[in-house]
């Protein structure tokens, strides 16, 4: 499916991770990733429906690909499993943000069966194509952070 590209020498010229090798692919090369075979319902704040205490986030919350996503949706459900901890409100990232609009869309879209197969992903692919219609895509880092103060939400993850 994918493989390491950056070269052994490299990666192991990196403190820390001198030693580090590559197993890939695994099994023969019969199978080098085993991903992609559980999907968890999900509220848009990332609570597993049906279960008032647990939430989810990344590859099982629907094809949520890639790191940034990870970061993206493991905040959201880090930060709301404290609220619920602390019996505060859960919070919802709003869709006037691209990481909002993001996890809103794939938690609708995993509604249905045949779009639980469909892998989304800032980088590419459906929800590249739709972050571009929806005019949330941006690489000024300024403009990101004003839309994100005028939604006073600047800081919101350092907040109780
Ligand atoms: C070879 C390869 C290259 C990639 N390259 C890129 C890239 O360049 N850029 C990019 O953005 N993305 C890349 N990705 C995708 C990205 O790595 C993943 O989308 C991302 O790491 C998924 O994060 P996650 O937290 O959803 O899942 P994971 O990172 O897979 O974390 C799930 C964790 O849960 C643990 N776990 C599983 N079952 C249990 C259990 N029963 N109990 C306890 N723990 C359990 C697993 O051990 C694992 O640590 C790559 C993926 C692969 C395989």
């Amino acid at each position: 499916m994918m493989a390491p590209f950056l070269p052994l020498e490299i990666l192991n010229s990196l403190p820390g991770l001198e030693s580090a090798r590559y197993v890939d692919p695994y099994a023969g090369s019969k199978g080098n990733s085993i991903r992609f075979n559980l999907i968890t319902l999900c509220e848009a704040n990332l609570r597993v429906i049906g279960v008032e205490n647990l939430f989810c986030a990344g590859e099982k919350i629907g094809l949520a690909v890639g790191h940034t996503e990870a970061i993206v949706s493991g905040s959201l459900a880090g930060y709301n499993a404290v609220r619920y901890a602390r019996e505060k409100e859960l919070f919802v990232l709003p869709e006037e943000l691209s990481v909002g609009d993001y996890i809103k869309y794939i938690i609708e879209m995993v509604q249905k069966k045949e779009n639980r197969s469909k892998k989304f992903t800032f980088s590419g692919s459906i929800y590249f194509e739709r972050m571009k219609e929806k005019n949330l895509y941006t690489t000024d880092h300024r403009k990101i952070r004003d839309r994100v103060a005028k939604l006073g939400l600047l800081d919101i993850f350092k907040r109780e």
